[in-house]
């Protein structure tokens, strides 16, 4: 079994990342992310804490707007502007949002060209359509961590436990354009052990800490856990049981360490070639 180790893959695209926003910062542009934060949600403060403290060490500027108590049209209000500032390249509605307002009502005012975390429509819409545009961090962290790994996608099983529109969808459909045969579960998928036993590369994306025992896991499988519990005692569990998995498995993520790292690394490279687009087009 190999642990596939998402730190290093973070500090590979960091490097990548750093010298792009070397290079812009010397062309007068520096590369800018706002972050939208319209809750008081501890998990999310120490998520966007750390997007702030990587970007700080890579040389990008991070814009952290709390908004208190807002209403989806305060969001989206804000979303809108920040999209129509010349001095934000990316921005991001962190989540949970209030009470009846979703990601994909907001995520529509989130200009499609600084949508760095795929929560626009028009962005979904051109993944399906199999074209280039921003994917969300986490599900594109997935890919990029197979693709590292070196693993055969095409023609392999892929399976993924999860159908959310912000990791499950866009992961899949990110299998899919790497022409593996795709099958996606979710609360209602039948025989659920069975079917995550074809996978030849299991994605595990349910928000269950632990769920994935061996009986999920053919012997040598690819195994992506994409889960972040929060535990009893302040730490963080997986979606898989690595203990029980990690000898079945042919390679592994570990949580934390595995896609965690990545996606913030992922999130901060789209950002960089959002202000490269941005130039571009000016
Ligand atoms: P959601 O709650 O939006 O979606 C969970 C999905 O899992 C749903 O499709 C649900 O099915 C399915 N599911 C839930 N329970 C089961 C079950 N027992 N069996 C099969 N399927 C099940 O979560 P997210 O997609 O936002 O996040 C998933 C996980 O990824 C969470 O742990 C989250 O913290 C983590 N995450 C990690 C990130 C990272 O960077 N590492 C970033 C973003 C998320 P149904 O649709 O039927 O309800």
């Amino acid at each position: 079994m190999r642990d596939i180790d998402g730190r290093a893959a973070a500090k590979a695209l960091r490097e990548e990342v750093s010298a792009a926003a070397e290079r812009l910062r010397g062309e007068g542009v520096l590369p800018t992310l706002a972050v939208v934060v319209p809750t008081e949600d501890e998990g999310t403060a120490w998520y966007v804490r750390s997007i702030a403290r990587t970007a700080d060490k890579v040389g990008l500027r991070c814009k952290v707007e709390h908004l208190t108590d807002p209403g989806g049209d305060e969001i989206a209000a804000r979303l809108r502007e920040l999209s129509a500032d010349p001095e934000v390249h990316g921005v991001i509605c962190q989540t949970p949002l209030p009470e009846g307002v979703t990601l994909a009502e907001v995520g529509w005012y989130i200009d499609p060209f600084k949508d760095v975390d795929g929560a626009n429509q028009v962005s979904l819409g051109r993944l399906v359509q199999g074209r280039r545009s921003f994917v969300p961090a986490t599900a594109a962290a997935v890919l990029e961590l197979l693709e590292r790994e070196g693993t055969e996608l095409s023609g392999a099983r892929a399976v993924v436990v999860g159908r959310s529109t912000v990791v499950g969808k866009p992961a899949a459909l990110l299998l899919l354009a790497e022409s593996a045969t795709v099958t996606v579960c979710h609360s209602r998928t039948k025989e659920l052990a069975a079917v995550c036993r074809e996978a030849d590369v299991l994605v595990a994306a349910a928000g269950r800490a632990r769920m994935i025992g061996p009986e999920f896991v053919r012997p040598g499988a690819t195994v992506i856990d994409v889960g972040t519990n929060p535990t009893p005692d302040g730490g963080l569990a997986g979606d898989v049981d690595y203990e029980a998995v990690a000898p079945i498995a042919g390679a592994i993520t570990p949580v934390p360490g595995g896609v965690g790292p990545v996606t913030t690394m992922l999130l901060l490279r789209n950002t960089v070639e959002a202000a490269e687009l941005s130039q571009a087009r000016s």
